[in-house]
This record gives C-alpha cells, sequence and structure tokens, in this order.
C-alpha cells in the first residue's frame, strides 16, 4: 500500500518533537511546514492525503476549496475547539477530526495560575527583587478561602477547575447552559443564573466555548453587573470577551485584575515572536499595559501529557480515517 503522506501546517519545536516520536508506530510521511494554513498556504497540501492544523490555522470556504482541488481528503486538527473551521464549507467535501480532550488539569491549573500570580502579584514581586527592589507597597492581595468563584462552563475543565478552587475554599457558583445535576449534587458547584454568578463573583473564570450566543458574553452590560474589583480569568477563547469593554473596565477599576491566555485578535501575535517588530494592535498593545493584566499567549494546553495526548489521538484520528474505520472524533456538521 502506498505510504500515506501528512501535511503538517503551523510546526513548531514542540510539534516536530511529540509527533515525530507518536508517528514511530504508525509511519507516515509527515511534512513539517512551519505555514499557517489560510488561502494563501493551502496549496503546499498538493500531493498530501491528509493534512494536520492547529487553533489559529484558518479553514475558511476558500481554504477547504483549494484543500478539495490539492487531493486532501481528511483534517486532522490537533486541538479541541473548532471556532476556526467554515464547517459548512468543510460539510460533504473533506472529513474532519479532533481531539476533544487531551489534558483539563492542563487548562484548569494554567488559569489557576493566573489567579494566583493576579491574586498575589508574584509576576511584580519577582521583578522587584530582581532588581534589588524588596518592598511589598502595591503587592497585598485577598484570602481566596471564603471568596465566590464564578465558574462559566462546566465541562470537561470547568469542572476539574471548580474543584482545584474548592480545595482554596472557595464557593463554587457555575453556570452552563446545559447544567450537570449530577456535579452539582456531589457537591461540585452550586449552578446560579448568570446575573447571579456576575453579582456575587470575586472570581469570574470562562470555561465555555466560543459559539454566536457566547461571543461578547463579557461586555460593557455584562461588566456593569460584576463585582467592583472583580477578577476576570479567560483560558478558553479570546472572543468571549469584548476587549474594549474590559480594557474601560480596567482603566475604570471596576475590573480589579484579568488573565488572559487567549485573546480576541490573537492569531496575528500568539506563538510568534515579536519583540523585534513590536505589537501594531492597539487593544493588545494597551491590556500589555496594566500591571493588573497577565497575558499569556495560549499556553494553557501546554504540559507533557496533553502534547502526548494530543500527538497520539490526532495519528489514531487519522489512521481511524484511513483504515475507513468510523471515526471516533470526526466532527459533523449540524
Ligand atoms: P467541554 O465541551 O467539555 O465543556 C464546555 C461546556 O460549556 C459544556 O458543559 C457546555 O454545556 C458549556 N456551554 C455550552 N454553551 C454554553 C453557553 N452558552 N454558556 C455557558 N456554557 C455553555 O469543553 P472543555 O474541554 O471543558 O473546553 C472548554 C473550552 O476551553 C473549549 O471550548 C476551548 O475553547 C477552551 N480550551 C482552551 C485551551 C487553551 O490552551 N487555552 C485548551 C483546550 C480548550
Amino acid at each position: 500500500m502506498k505510504q500515506k503522506k501528512i501535511a503538517f501546517f503551523d510546526s513548531k519545536p514542540y510539534d516536530i518533537e511529540c509527533f515525530t516520536r507518536a508517528n514511530e508506530n504508525f509511519g507516515y510521511t509527515i511534512k513539517f511546514f512551519k505555514e499557517r494554513l489560510n488561502s494563501d498556504t493551502a496549496v503546499l497540501s498538493r500531493g498530501y492525503d491528509a493534512l494536520c492544523a492547529f487553533v489559529n490555522d484558518e479553514i475558511d470556504k476558500a481554504t477547504v476549496e483549494i484543500l478539495k482541488e490539492s487531493g486532501i481528503r481528511m483534517i486532522a486538527l490537533r486541538c479541541a475547539g473548532y471556532n476556526n473551521v467554515d464547517l459548512k464549507a468543510v460539510f460533504e467535501q473533506i472529513h474532519i477530526a479532533r481531539v476533544p480532550a487531551y489534558s483539563p488539569y492542563a487548562v484548569a491549573e494554567h488559569a489557576m495560575a493566573l489567579i494566583l500570580t493576579l491574586n498575589r502579584k508574584t509576576h511584580r514581586a519577582y521583578y522587584r527583587t530582581r532588581d534589588n527592589n524588596f518592598t511589598i507597597n502595591g503587592l497585598m492581595g485577598i484570602d481566596l478561602h471564603g471568596k465566590n468563584a464564578g465558574v462559566i462552563g462546566t465541562g470537561k475543565i470547568g469542572r476539574i477547575m471548580a474543584g482545584i478552587l474548592k480545595g482554596f475554599g472557595m464557593r463554587i457558583l457555575a453556570y452552563d447552559a446545559f447544567p450537570n445535576k449530577a456535579f452539582e449534587e456531589t457537591g461540585g458547584c452550586q449552578y446560579a443564573a448568570l446575573e447571579t454568578l456576575y453579582r456575587e463573583s470575586d472570581v469570574i473564570t470562562l470555561h465555555c466555548p466560543l459559539l454566536p450566543d457566547t461571543r461578547h458574553m463579557i461586555n460593557r452590560e455584562s461588566i456593569g453587573k460584576m463585582k467592583n474589583g472583580v477578577m476576570i480569568i479567560n483560558t478558553s477563547r479570546g472572543q468571549l470577551i469584548d476587549t474594549r469593554a474590559l480594557i474601560k473596565g480596567l482603566k475604570s477599576k471596576k475590573i480589579g485584575s484579568a488573565g488572559l491566555d487567549v485573546y480576541e485578535e490573537e492569531s496575528e501575535y500568539f506563538f510568534e515572536d515579536h519583540s523585534d517588530s513590536g505589537v501594531d494592535d492597539d487593544m493588545l498593545a494597551r491590556l500589555l499595559t496594566f500591571n493588573s493584566v497577565l497575558v499569556t499567549s495560549h499556553q494553557a494546553f501546554f504540559t507533557r501529557e496533553a502534547l502526548k495526548n494530543i500527538a497520539d489521538t490526532t495519528m489514531g484520528n487519522i489512521t481511524e480515517f484511513f483504515e475507513g474505520k468510523q471515526m471516533t472524533n470526526e466532527i459533523c456538521y449540524k
């Protein structure tokens, strides 16, 4: 049988290392392209059987048409979210699968790292002590114990997050479009209306997907309902937050702090080194001026365990397709 060829887009050194190792069990020919996938780069996939893409690759209608002409029969997303895919365009043209879960612990633990850093201001303490400045003025935090945490989205990651926050002695208020009654009954959280969650939470952490009805759910109006000095954590998708409204809230101190692993317009910057060229995006540049804001560039998933699971599941998805099996993780257009 002809050896199957996989075009791998947006490759980083850690992808090459993990996928090369995972491929030892499969023996595919993998070409690692540095380029992001979009309608300009899709031609690179000519002659390949399948392609592997990541969160900021643009799989829109124009890209899909080129991929189809190039002979790509399957797209293997090496991530959980697929808001970067025009599913309508892909449907009945190319099969597409994702990695629905790889380590909810990785993402939840990173969200907690953002909370602890912002609360106790260790990001600022780090710079002070390195500069022989041993003062602690301005570094005061709060006890998390006894405070309210609002968890929006109680899926795989949100439930782990709720457990971690409970470990800190916080009361968990949760909102989900499809509440998990069993989770509530076993004491994992207390479901509440969004209004109540906004009104009562000291920390709000987002773990729901980006959908038309969740886009900009954190906006001027919802921020207005929150506690003064609330901390907002987003490790989910940038577009859940209207960044303009977030910046206004931070300026007025309505929002005390924000931990952002994702950003509305991240695809231009995240995962790349812009230390020479700088940032032209005025909103991102403004966010980076607040010492009460901590931006990480979509690294919540980035643990050794998660990457191994991602590589193994992706190779499994590709193999199911090549072997003509029902794909366990196929994304269907509804
Ligand atoms: P999941 O599908 O297990 O859970 C999502 C939850 O959101 C579900 O319980 C669902 O009912 C709920 N939900 C759906 N619509 C909602 C709405 N309108 N309002 C409130 N809740 C709603 O997903 P997961 O594995 O827990 O991942 C959550 C999100 O985390 C993903 O959508 C993805 O965007 C993000 N993520 C980020 C990273 C990262 O590295 N930063 C990594 C993985 C996942």
